[in-house]
């Protein structure tokens, strides 16, 4: 069989939030780039994520507020410019799940934890609510007589994210087979061309691995050993009620335990039928590696009794969720707060590190593009392989 060419100014390989912010970046700009998505899109740890767009604040609870906790505290703003209509992409029907997420201890607060919260560090970043009318229904339970604070970070429904961004440019975000590993042809330390299935080849001038985990294999295929890729692995906990007339109430919030660091996260999504499930994250996830689900759902029943002990929970649905989070090798101590990428000459290899980050990774990739003076050039419409579809929200799958 002949094989067929297709040409396009960037291949992406990945549809995950990175690569499908940069794709709609690049093709608003007037380039042409093709996305290439092996499963589907944001199946990964994209709609494994809890949607929440990180300011920083977590971080900046440990009272460490390095610069790359700076360079996060802008993240929350630049999406909410794209979620008003207003920013460089029009995220204006994605829905938003929260404007705010809550941090609440269940009792009060120390003297210097409070001090701290009102530092000039993290005043801007988060404020007590004091008022009870100003909160959730869950919190104004007379028996809770502990602390309840706001963090400016919206919380969103990341499948409405994943249509926004993907809709646009659908006809150039395709389906490539899962069996059949890319190959890559290359000339002088540059590469020209990959090869699908010995079938098809695309031409293109740049090459952006945003592939997730995947990149490591993608590296290894080219014969590249930096970066290294590590992964945190994670085992989520989700439930919701068995009776959806007794839904659990929505919440987006932090739990606060003794220390400084955050021991449970939750946020609220919706299934289709209209249940609510807590999607809960933090410690008792990092924890939850190697343990069975059994074990880990009569743990977590255990902490939401003992983190919200005047709360009736209403008989409980459980299931798990593993997970590997992948980023660029880092030492223990340092956590990755900026997105990263890094160029092999017309390669390059990026993980944003948080959903949140997608963002700062299109710039930085376009930056090093622009650099190295992408042109934008006339390419035909593909139709020789399918587009690639958005996955099932892990709300309506995880349960089966
Ligand atoms: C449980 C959990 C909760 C999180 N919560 C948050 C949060 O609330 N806020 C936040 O900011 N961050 C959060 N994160 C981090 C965030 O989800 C990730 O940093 C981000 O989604 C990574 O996006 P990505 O595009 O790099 O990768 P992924 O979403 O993993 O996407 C990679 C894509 O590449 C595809 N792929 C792989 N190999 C190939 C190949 N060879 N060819 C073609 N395609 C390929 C995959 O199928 C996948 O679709 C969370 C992460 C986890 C795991």
């Amino acid at each position: 069989m002949s094989r067929q060419t297709l040409t396009t100014d960037v291949v992406i390989i990945g549809a995950g939030i990175g690569g499908l912010w940069l794709h709609h970046r690049l093709n608003n700009m007037g380039f042409h780039s093709l996305l290439l998505e092996s499963n589907m899109i944001g199946n990964a740890q994209t709609l494994s994520s809890q949607g929440i767009i990180h300011g920083g604040s977590k971080y900046a609870l440990n009272g460490i507020l390095s610069k790359a906790s700076q360079a996060i505290s802008s993240m929350p703003s630049r999406w909410k410019d794209c979620l008003t209509g207003e920013g460089e992409i029009d995220l204006s029907l994605v829905n938003v799940l929260a404007y705010h997420q809550l941090l609440w201890s269940k009792e009060q607060l120390s003297s210097k934890m409070v001090s701290f919260f009102a530092s000039k560090a993290l005043s801007s970043r988060m404020q007590t609510v004091a008022n009870e009318e100003d909160r959730p229904d869950l919190f104004r339970h007379p028996d809770f007589k502990g602390a309840l604070y706001q963090l400016d970070e919206p919380v969103l429904d990341i499948p409405s994210v994943l249509k926004s961004l993907a809709q646009p440019w659908q006809d150039r975000i395709l389906k490539i087979s899962s069996d059949a590993p890319i190959t890559w042809k290359q000339k002088q330390g540059m590469v020209t061309a990959i090869h699908l299935d010995d079938e098809i080849e695309i031409q293109a001038q740049h090459f952006v691995l945003t592939a997730g985990e995947g990149n490591e294999n993608l590296l290894q295929s080219l014969g590249v050993n930096k970066p290294v890729m590590q992964r945190r692995p994670l085992q989520m906990v989700l439930c919701k009620a068995k009776n959806k007339q007794l839904a659990l109430p929505a919440i987006y919030a932090h739990s606060l335990g003794s220390g400084s660091k955050p021991i449970a996260t939750i946020t609220s999504h919706y299934t289709e039928d209209g249940n609510v499930v807590w999607y809960i994250g933090g410690n008792i996830a990092e924890q939850g590696v190697g343990k069975t689900g059994q074990q880990l759902t009569t743990e977590a029943t255990d902490l939401l009794h003992d983190i919200l002990p005047w709360f009736e929970l209403p008989e409980l649905e459980w299931a798990t969720h593993k997970v590997n989070r992948a980023e660029p090798k880092q030492s223990a101590l340092s956590r990755p707060d900026t997105a990263f990428v890094e160029s092999r000459n017309n390669i390059h290899i990026a993980w944003p590190t948080k959903l949140a980050l997608a963002p700062d990774l299109a710039d930085r990739v376009i930056m090093q593009l622009q650099k190295e003076n992408l042109q934008a050039g006339q390419h035909k419409t593909v139709a020789s392989l399918p587009s690639a579809v958005i996955g099932k929200p892990l709300w309506d799958k995880a349960f089966q």
